[in-house]
């Protein structure tokens, strides 16, 4: 394309002034041909980029005659064109055990989920437009009728997430008063959700009760007082409290709220809908049962155990839903249109409770047989111990997962997988953390987890074999 074009001797070096102009790039035959795919203004900006890059290289006396060449050239912007248009959020395989994995994007959608999405947002649709009456409709309409279906609440309403859920509900039924809390239960999830912090956001004065194991009902009873406007228990998610222990139950707590007129709210944080114990899991409490219990009011995600997007899910009495409904903040915190359609396919699934575990990715990786699991890994085995070899070696092995996103803290999920250790012991630390970037760094990135000098690859997650042997070539290139 340029000077050198003609007769460059193997390795000698390019000088600032052999580059070619952007406009000579531009024009070359890949130039042109990129210019015309993606339009004049992000080719010549890689193009810019490229040459102010191999101009620095030049300098420096690292760039090669032959780089300059119209094939390597092309080549260099148009992956530069490719890496610019690549998205950052991309799909990874996680193989960490953990099932709803928050870094991850916590729990999979559901085909149905995915396909009405892409089908609802395509075109124009009437999430706030009543098709019975013509008039202004309201989007909360279009899951409440399912979720109190499916909780036996008198009303419901839904925010972006269980987070804005919380503070909308407390800042809509106690704000410039008081809400009482057990110490046992002032929950952090995840760095700048502290209860205490909350309750502050939402303008309400936190009273706590009782101590971090032991909190009776008459802890509650005594610190009822004139500006007492809330009652509330959180869900300890993401901890558990034992050996000698008492906390107060909502069946219990309800008839304290009631005898003084002070509504009751649980925060479940995960909150699954269906009993997990079913396929022997651990159970979970549910929204039903703390509505049944009392509680006037129930919050919970939607995309921990219940397996759909992010959502704030707030289910309980007409009242008390009207009364957050009609708070300012609703209308900050109000759901977009695609995690709506999202979340209403994802409710409707639960219609039909017995086809959950084949419905739901989530509950179908979180009932996966462990049989299923170990057989996985033994199919697995040689080809993955194939590509690593002859620095690594490759095991099948049992292993502890994980439910998740705070669900269930204590218990772990009997899983199966594979154990990648170096075969040599010296600079074994390196050699995994150049094993974990290497899976990082595939096209579709897998997510392991180190454990005592080997990286575990749990296999409960995976769904797609192909998928991942498809990507060994490339594996054992990067190793190499
Ligand atoms: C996860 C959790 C939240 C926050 O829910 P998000 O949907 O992540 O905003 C709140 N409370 C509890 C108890 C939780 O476990």
């Amino acid at each position: 394309m340029h000077r050198p074009t003609q007769s460059v001797v193997d390795g000698s070096k390019a000088s600032p002034k052999d580059l070619p102009s952007i406009d000579r790039l531009l024009r070359s035959s890949t130039g042109a041909a990129l210019v015309a795919e993606h339009g004049h203004t992000l080719v010549a900006g890689e193009a810019r980029d490229l040459l102010q890059t191999l101009r620095g290289r030049a300098r420096d006396g690292t760039l090669l005659a032959t780089d300059l060449l119209s094939e390597p050239l092309g080549a260099a912007l148009q992956a530069r064109i490719q890496a610019r248009l690549a998205p950052k959020l991309r799909q990874v395989i996680n193989l960490t055990g953990t099932v709803i994995h928050t870094n991850l994007g916590r729990a999979l959608l559901a085909p149905e989920a995915l396909a009405h999405l892409a089908a609802v947002m395509a075109g124009p649709n009437n999430l706030e437009y009543d098709l019975d009456s013509g008039g202004r409709g309201d989007r909360d309409s279009i899951v409440e009728e399912l979720l109190c279906t499916l909780t036996g609440a008198e009303a419901a309403t839904v925010v972006n997430n269980n987070a804005a859920a919380v503070v909308l509900t407390i800042a809509a039924l106690a704000r410039g008063r008081e809400v009482i809390v057990s110490r046992g239960e002032l929950v952090e999830i995840g760095g700048a959700f502290r209860m205490p912090d909350v309750m502050k956001s939402a303008g309400a004065r936190m009273v706590e009760v009782g101590t971090t194991n032991r909190t009776h009902g008459r802890d509650y009873a005594a610190a009822i007082g004139p500006k007492t406007a809330l009652l509330m228990k959180v869900h300890t998610s993401n901890y558990a409290i034992q050996g000698f222990t008492t906390s107060v139950d909502e069946s219990e707590l309800a008839a304290i709220a009631r005898a003084h007129g002070v509504p009751l709210a649980t925060d479940l944080g995960s909150g699954s809908l269906v009993d997990l114990a079913r396929w022997g899991l651990p159970r979970e409490p549910l929204p039903q049962e703390k509505l049944a219990a009392g509680c006037d009011v129930v919050t919970f995600s939607g995309d921990k155990l219940l397996g759909g997007p992010q959502a704030g899910l707030i289910v309980g009495s007409r009242a008390t839903i009207d009364r957050i409904r009609r708070h300012p903040m609703k209308r900050a915190f109000r759901m977009s249109k695609l995690p709506l359609a999202a979340l209403e396919a994802t409710l409707r699934l639960y219609l039909r409770p017995e086809r959950l575990e084949r419905d739901l990715p989530t509950l179908r990786h979180l009932t996966r047989p462990l049989e299923e699991i170990r057989a996985a890994a033994q199919r697995l085995l040689p080809a993955i111990a194939q590509a690593l070899a002859p620095r690594y070696r490759v095991q099948c092995c049992e292993l502890k997962g994980q439910i998740g996103s705070g669900s269930l803290p204590v218990e772990s999920l009997a899983s199966a997988g594979l154990a990648i250790g170096p075969v040599q012991a010296r600079g074994a630390g390196r050699a995994l953390e150049t094993l974990e970037s290497a899976l990082r760094a595939l096209e579709q990135p897998v997510i392991g987890r180190i454990s005592e000098q080997r990286l575990l690859l749990d296999l409960r997650c995976l769904d797609d074999e192909a998928q991942l042997l498809s990507q060994l070539p490339a594996l054992s290139r990067q190793l190499s």
